[in-house]
């Protein structure tokens, strides 16, 4: 089974996970763009039971998605990075790609485009959806 690692800026939080993804995307929310000052968050989805830190005290920004329900980021208070935030409506962490230590994972789907500001880059070939993908909730 495979094996990812990931760390974040400083060093000081590290994480893994096992197995295989259950989704890849990218994000374009109001708040993806806050969080990664960038157009976009590159979200690894793995199931809440795959992932887990190893390594340092993670700090916690808890906020309410679009569901209603919270979604916990948890990030490293000494260097600021988000690591991972753990959507509890979906049971599943949406893991930073840009703290993978390796990462040859590509996005199988662009979502909540309409927030997309007007500088965003999409990916060629990668469907594209407003919000979420209807059976996703959207
Ligand atoms: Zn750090
Ligand atoms: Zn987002």
């Amino acid at each position: 089974m495979s094996n990812y690692e990931g760390q974040c800026g400083c060093g000081n939080i590290e994480y893994c996970f096992e197995g295989e993804p259950i989704n890849t995307a990218f994000c374009y929310c109001d708040e993806c763009q806050k969080y990664t000052g960038s157009d976009k968050w590159f979200g690894i989805w793995v199931g809440a039971e795959q992932f887990k830190f190893t390594k340092g005290e993670v700090a916690t920004f808890t906020r309410k998605g679009d569901s209603g329900q919270d979604m916990h980021h948890k990030f490293c208070s000494d260097c600021g990075t988000t690591l991972a935030i753990d959507v509890c409506v979906g049971n599943f962490y949406s893991v930073a790609a840009s703290t993978l230590l390796t990462c040859d994972f590509s996005p199988n789907m662009a979502i909540y485009t309409a927030s997309a500001p007007h500088w965003a880059v999409f990916p060629e070939g990668v469907p594209k959806f407003d919000t979420l993908p209807t059976e996703m909730g959207g």
